[in-house]
């Protein structure tokens, strides 16, 4: 039987490395969709379109194939053939996949792409309209959030631990300027599903989050 977890929440929540961590435990595969928008960002980027014109991102569409592709559970995205996965974690290219993804052609665009793999894989799919639009039947629903100052630290510690040059005071105000895009776009705002089970990891640490993912998975599966 296949199931699937739809995890949403703001950026920085820990979502991806609980939801990898998770799906690793229960063997099923970890969809990171926030990817496919930064691949979007990235392309639009490379192309000199403007990500926050709404005619110039879906010319930017115009003839691209994106792709993605698991090998040993870790997923990786493909851009026109190209494995792009390296190259969509700068801070440049989450303010342009913030600005794309509020373009409803964009989430149309990779609708199809998310909801096949859901219907053929038992999975535990992140981003932030997962349980609201995409996979609306999802066995389990989670909504997993943190204070805005510790998802800002968490995320600059990842950023400075991967050798970026960036200053906490940037990549907080960068979260609260995504939050806002996220959550007051027309299309697909981030908010909780109303059959979704809160999750407020602030006083979690990994371990304890990803066990209470768990829980809350095999409760609702069992
Ligand atoms: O999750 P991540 O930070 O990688 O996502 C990058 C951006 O993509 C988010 O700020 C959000 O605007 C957008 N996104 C979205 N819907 C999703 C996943 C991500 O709008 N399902």
């Amino acid at each position: 039987m296949i199931i699937n977890v739809a995890i949403d929440g703001p950026s920085g929540a820990g979502k991806s490395t609980v939801a990898r961590a998770a799906a690793q435990k229960l063997g099923y595969i970890y969809v990171d969709t926030g990817a496919l928008y930064r691949t979007v960002g990235l392309n639009a980027i490379r192309k000199g379109f403007a990500t926050d014109n709404a005619d110039e991102v879906m010319k930017s569409l115009e003839g691209i194939t994106v792709e993605l592709k698991f090998s040993d559970g870790a997923q990786r995205v493909v851009l026109n053939g190209e494995d792009v996965s390296d190259y969509i974690r700068t801070p440049e290219v989450s303010m342009a996949a913030s600005n794309v993804s509020a373009v409803p052609g964009v989430r149309a665009f990779l609708f199809d792409l998310q909801r096949d793999i859901a219907k053929n894989n038992s999975c535990i799919m992140d981003g932030r309209d997962i349980g609201t639009v995409v996979l609306p039947d999802a066995e389990v629903k989670i909504f997993l959030t943190a204070s805005a100052e510790i998802r800002a630290k968490r995320r600059y510690d990842e950023l400075i631990a991967k050798g970026s040059d960036v200053e906490y005071k940037d990549v907080y105000e960068d979260l609260i300027k995504r939050d806002y895009n996220d959550s007051h776009r027309e299309t697909a705002p981030l908010k909780p599903a109303e059959d979704s089970v809160f999750i407020d990891s602030s006083d979690f640490d990994f371990e304890q989050t990803v066990e209470k993912v768990i829980s809350v998975i095999e409760e609702k599966t069992k």
